[in-house]
């Protein structure tokens, strides 16, 4: 490490500021603001024993149920998703499940034991700094200029782990990054402590690390480089575990799909012996219906007889009537005739008497007789 640049040795200060003065500040910050609350007595184990069911909640993704839930169902809601390695940091997976707790379904769990999950016997200084970052985002009462001042802390840190595996910062890079360092830590501390914390970290800047220290730093950056490394492993090994997981979906799509055969066959069974029912049902109301029928055909067959009759009757009325009108005409038509030739023989008979008289009495004529 005797080639480091100026800028390496600078970013190598950086880190060890972060991590020591970092860590103690923000552990402080949490005792002040999270173990204080009367529920935790001041301790971490308490207070990871406490909210060991939430944050089990925030680690699950599958939003499976726990022995700790209640019956209704889990009322905890995930706030922020928990990385597996800070759960791991948190609680260690070897307990004693209870097997009533545990509830399958249809190869399916339906249900997990939390007392599988084991409180670690760990304090809140040995966290690192995402760790207690995590914890206080969503446990402690942060005003937004500390929220600010946490972010910033955060992302400081980050980017020193990431830098040191990848290019260094410049000079005035690293510059601005201890000065953001020391007012956000200083903002993060008690007031009481904050001359305390400003000069460590003033003494970190003008410090020259030996060799030695350097070497210890670089092992230690290795060390959290290993732990991401480790944790892209975990992913690419489940990544490798996606067949096996294939072939358990595969297997419970089988089973599901004999348990769909037979619910469909089943419904079909009900579905059949409804319509049996509705057939019957149809094939009576016909009958009935049928026999409705014919009764009304009967009485219009009768009413048709009736009818018939009627119209006969009628027609023999009809006839007679018109018989009636005829002979009543031809009488009339006769005795017109009979009548116009007697006025015929009258008018003749007239005619002769007038001739006769006026022969003898032309200026005084008698009418002819009506
Ligand atoms: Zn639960
Ligand atoms: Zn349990």
């Amino acid at each position: 490490m005797s080639s480091c640049t100026r800028e390496q040795r600078e970013l190598m200060k950086l880190f060890k500021c972060v991590i020591d003065t970092g860590n103690e500040v923000l552990s402080a910050y949490f005792d002040l603001k999270v173990l204080s609350l009367p529920q935790y007595g001041g301790h971490f184990t308490q207070f990871l024993e406490k909210e060991k069911h939430f944050l089990y909640h925030q680690w699950e993704q599958k939003r499976t149920m726990c022995c700790a839930c209640p019956k209704v169902g889990c009322y905890i809601r995930r706030i922020k998703k928990m990385e597996t390695w800070i759960f791991q940091k948190l609680y260690e997976a070897n307990g004693i499940e209870d097997p009533a707790h545990v509830i399958k379904h249809g190869g399916c769990i339906q249900q997990l034991c939390l007392h599988k999950f084991v409180t670690k016997n760990i304090a809140a200084h040995e966290l690192d700094i995402s760790v207690l970052s995590f914890l206080l985002r969503i446990f402690a009462n942060m005003s937004i200029s500390e929220k600010l001042s946490l972010d910033t802390v955060s992302l400081c840190r980050s980017s020193i782990c990431h830098a040191w595996s990848t290019n260094c910062f410049p000079m005035a890079e690293l510059n601005k990054m201890w000065i953001d360092i020391e007012t956000h830590l200083i903002n993060l501390s008690e007031v009481r402590y904050r001359r305390i914390v400003q000069k460590q970290i003033q003494a970190f800047r003008k410090l020259e690390v030996d060799r030695e220290e350097i070497a210890e730093l670089s092992n230690h950056i290795n060390y959290m480089k290993e732990a991401v490394d480790d944790f892209n492993h975990h992913l690419n090994n489940n990544h490798n575990k996606v067949p096996e997981f294939v072939k358990k979906f595969e297997k419970l799509y089988i089973n599901d799909s004999h348990q769909i055969q037979k619910s469909v066959s089943d419904q079909f069974r009900a579905i059949k012996q409804a319509q049996d029912a509705v057939v019957s049902l149809v094939k009576s109301e016909a009958q009935c219906f049928k026999g409705m029928h014919e009764s009304v055909l009967a009485k219009m067959e009768d009413q048709h007889v009736t009818t018939k009759e009627e119209m006969v009757k009628m027609r023999e009325s009809q006839e007679r009537k018109n018989d009636y009108y005829k002979e009543k005409k031809r009488n009339r038509d006769r005795l017109s005739i009979e009548s116009s030739v007697q006025t015929g023989k009258d008018q003749k008979l007239a005619k002769t008497q007038t001739q006769k008289s006026s022969n003898t009495s032309p200026a005084n004529p008698k009418p002819p007789p009506i």
